[in-house]
């Protein structure tokens, strides 16, 4: 340690990681030494941002203490290293240009909802920025979106084509104004401006082209709107016809849609708001915050069929503000804007190539939009704020892992995709990717791969994947003859990323329960008891396999495997023929599916929990065929919430070698026995998901018993299913169990690339230490 200097003074480097570029980080840094008369400077590193202050000793002192304490909202700090070095002949503090001499690891900032402080001078008259539509700060605005490359600096932005004016420049370069340095500053005279384009995508000659896009959205029109992450289609969700217009050109029957409200006295008009509801509405993340709606609310019946749940969020952009101030409607319809499972339009003219047949109009504007980001889905249960969709204002905030590892690619599923790399100690999840199934989501997850390597500057030379052969993930990721790749289990993946994200180790109890996911030995799991570490698992119990007819068309048409299930039990008289699922039956395809599954032709075998639940469904009568994944799981969710029902169904626990088969021959009879001497859909319902909590709940009992572990992890898509979730969540906190469950990813697929690349980091150092 170098002394202090004879006069007193001393001068000190500090290296600052975390996310502290674009946040307003150098002026607040730069007001701070100020206030504590420090000479010195700052810049922007690849790595984060350097400073050095120089000055009496009490005064250095004084800073480093206030540096972590009161940093600028939209900042985080991960690590600050100060060391002492040679006095300058410096004599002020003074912000330098970015440098470039290292390799970057600075973290980028997630796009930010609209702040207060630009709120109150958008609808400020005497302001010059009164109902700008792109007003932002240091503390607010676009960032992930928006960014090219990094570091993070206007040039590297889609704001480099627009050269600030003179008055936006004083701003940019005042270090006491809140918009000193903010990347995206800009105003009427110098930024980017809206524009509406008819239904052909030809520009309309509109005054105010926002004023009209609201006064079409009004009349009942629907009109696709540019925002931060891609653009929406929006229309009145108030209004049944422009509701049913919608969903018929979208070609998106009945799965629902999110509604965008105008105030938090509007979200507690149309759903439940508690008091965590109500923060995850306001965070600026601004998430879709799925709520329990009010049974009076009068939204169109269209925008959420038979669901007791709503998607509500409120505006995030100028834009939306400036919208809704200019219209009546209180909610609007916000849908991505694409055709079904397609990724979202971002650029101008792919949406009128792509939405044109859909939108009645288009409100665009010419600031580009660098990264599709789809909007993040959020609920609340048991006290934790659960993603479902982690994307627009979380990404590229990274996860905390317990130690560093080699940098790794996971290249994640194939529904729901989303890619995840660690470096260091940090994972960075991709934003939502969506479907690969068709080409725009394939091309999708290749720039997601591409852009998250690229802002991260790393090149992974190893690449965990799914096993299943023939998704596109897989498939891409064996494409790459360098890389070293390492195939990591579907379900392994689910419950590693439930262990990541709440720091556990050693071994755990999984329950991982889903659709599809391909296993071991080729069938297809789903309904999966695991004993997991991260390199290794030990499946001990499963739902005992059935035939899925069809594949495919199986998981479309859940009458298919509830005749499975039928015929597996009961044989090919199905358990008698006055049930009305069998009465209705089409004799002749039924005929046809059931030689499929006495040929085993087509037939893959499957434990997948959720097509138990589709099965069940299907047999008392609630949905024959699905219009959107896991519709029928859903609608037998939703008749559940309307039973009280305690009792359970039961399932048989047999004892194969190493691993319990799960048995559902009772289950089927009490269902058969109910439906006979009619039995409430809701209450069979109920009893199907107690039956479920507590056959699990007994055997993470055998296995504790058994192994002596305590701490269960809960994953996999069907945990979607609060009901499940809470039934199974109680069951076995009353038994003093330990229990996991997912809040910084999602627990359905979108999570599982956060646990592929766990578990590679893990075997990678199993491997690296036997060797
Ligand atoms: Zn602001
Ligand atoms: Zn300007
Ligand atoms: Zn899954």
């Amino acid at each position: 340690m170098t002394p202090a200097s004879p006069t007193g003074v001393i001068r000190k480097a500090i290296d600052v990681a975390g996310i502290v570029q674009g946040v307003g980080f150098r002026p607040f840094v730069y007001r701070l030494a100020n206030e504590c008369n420090l000479a010195g400077h700052i810049a922007n590193t690849p790595a984060g941002v350097s400073i050095e202050v120089q000055g009496p000793v009490a005064a250095v002192a004084s800073f480093l203490a206030r540096l972590p304490l009161e940093v600028p909202p939209l900042a985080k700090i991960t690590s600050l290293l100060p060391r002492d070095v040679e006095l300058q002949p410096d004599i002020a503090f003074r912000i330098l240009s970015s440098r470039l001499d290292q390799p970057p690891s600075a973290l980028i900032s997630p796009d930010v909802a609209v702040c207060e402080d630009c709120l109150r001078e958008m609808s400020d008259p005497r302001d010059r920025r009164f109902r700008y539509p792109f007003i932002n700060c240091t503390n607010c605005g676009p960032r992930f979106t928006i960014i090219r490359d990094i570091p993070y600096d206007r040039a590297r932005t889609s704001m480099a084509s627009f050269a600030m004016c003179a008055a936006c420049q004083a701003e940019y370069d005042d270090p006491a104004n809140r918009r000193f340095h903010a990347q995206p500053n800009a105003c009427w005279d110098c930024g980017p401006q809206v524009q509406l384009l008819d239904d052909r995508g030809v520009r309309v000659n509109a005054g105010e082209p926002l004023r009209e896009a609201a006064g079409l959205l009004e009349c009942g029109a629907i009109v696709a709107i540019k925002g931060l992450g891609g653009f929406h289609l929006a229309c009145n969700a108030e209004n049944d016809p422009s509701v049913e217009r919608l969903r018929e050109r979208k070609r998106r029957v009945e799965k629902p849609f999110a509604v965008m409200v105008r105030g938090i006295e509007d979200a507690e008009r149309f759903c439940v708001v508690d008091e965590a509801a109500r923060r995850s509405l306001l965070s600026r993340e601004r998430p879709i915050v799925l709520l329990r709606r009010r049974p009076e609310a009068h939204v169109a019946a269209g925008v959420a069929p038979r669901n007791l749940f709503l998607g509500l969020f409120l505006p995030y952009t100028p834009l939306h503000h400036l919208l809704f101030s200019s219209c009546r409607c209180d909610a609007l319809v916000m849908t991505s804007g694409n055709l079904s499972e397609e990724p979202i339009a971002i650029d101008n003219d792919e949406a009128v190539q792509r939405l044109c047949g859909i939108a009645d109009a288009f409100l665009v504007h010419n600031r580009d939009i660098l990264r599709r980001c789809d909007d993040s889905v959020v609920r609340q249960a048991s006290g934790q704020t659960q993603k479902l969709r982690r994307s627009r204002g979380f990404v590229p905030v990274p996860v905390a892992l317990e130690g560093e590892s080699q940098p790794i690619l996971a290249v994640g599923g194939e529904l729901k995709n989303t890619v995840c790399i660690i470096r260091g100690a940090e994972a960075f999840l991709s934003q939502h990717v969506g479907d690969l199934e068709n080409l725009e989501g394939y091309h999708f997850f290749e720039e997601a791969v591409e852009h998250l390597q690229r802002i991260l500057e790393v090149r992974p030379k190893v690449i965990a994947h799914d096993l299943h052969p023939d998704y596109f993930s897989t498939k891409w990721a064996l494409g790459w003859a360098e890389a070293r790749l390492i195939g990591v289990q579907h379900h392994h993946a689910h419950i590693a990323a439930c262990m990541a994200e709440n720091h556990l180790d050693g071994k755990v109890i999984g329950i991982a329960l889903d659709g599809t996911g391909y296993g071991a030995d080729g069938a297809i799991w789903g309904g999966e008891v695991l004993l997991v570490e991260y390199a290794n698992l030990h499946r001990a119990a499963h739902l005992d396999y059935v035939a899925l007819p069809g594949g495919e068309a199986a998981i479309r048409e859940p009458w298919r495997i509830a005749v499975s299930y039928l015929a597996k039990h009961y044989g090919k008289s199905l358990g008698g023929v006055e049930i009305p699922f069998i009465k209705e039956l089409d004799w002749h395809n039924l005929d046809i599916l059931l030689q499929m599954i006495d040929r085993g032709v087509n037939c893959p075998l499957t434990s997948s929990c959720g097509r138990l639940f589709d099965a069940v469904a299907a047999l008392i009568g609630l949905r024959a065929a699905v219009n959107y994944e896991a519709q029928a799981a859903i609608e037998l969710e939703m008749a559940a919430h309307e039973s009280t029902d305690e009792s359970a169904y039961p399932f048989e626990l047999q004892h194969a070698g190493e691993t319990w088969q799960i048995g559902t021959r009772s289950l089927f009879n009490w269902l058969l026995h109910d439906i006979r001497r009619g039995a409430r859909v809701q209450d069979i319902s109920r009893r199907f998901h107690n039956g479920l909590a507590s056959l699990f709940l007994g055997v993470a009992e055998k296995l504790r018993e058994a192994r002596g572990l305590n701490r269960v992890c809960l994953s996999g898509g069907c945990f979607q299913n609060i009901l499940l979730f809470e039934l199974l969540r109680v069951a076995l906190r009353k038994q003093k169990f330990e229990v996991y469950f997912h809040s910084e990813v999602p627990a359905g697929d979108g999570g599982i690339s956060l646990g592929q690349a766990l578990v590679a980091a893990h075997r990678l150092h199993s491997a690296g230490s036997s060797s």
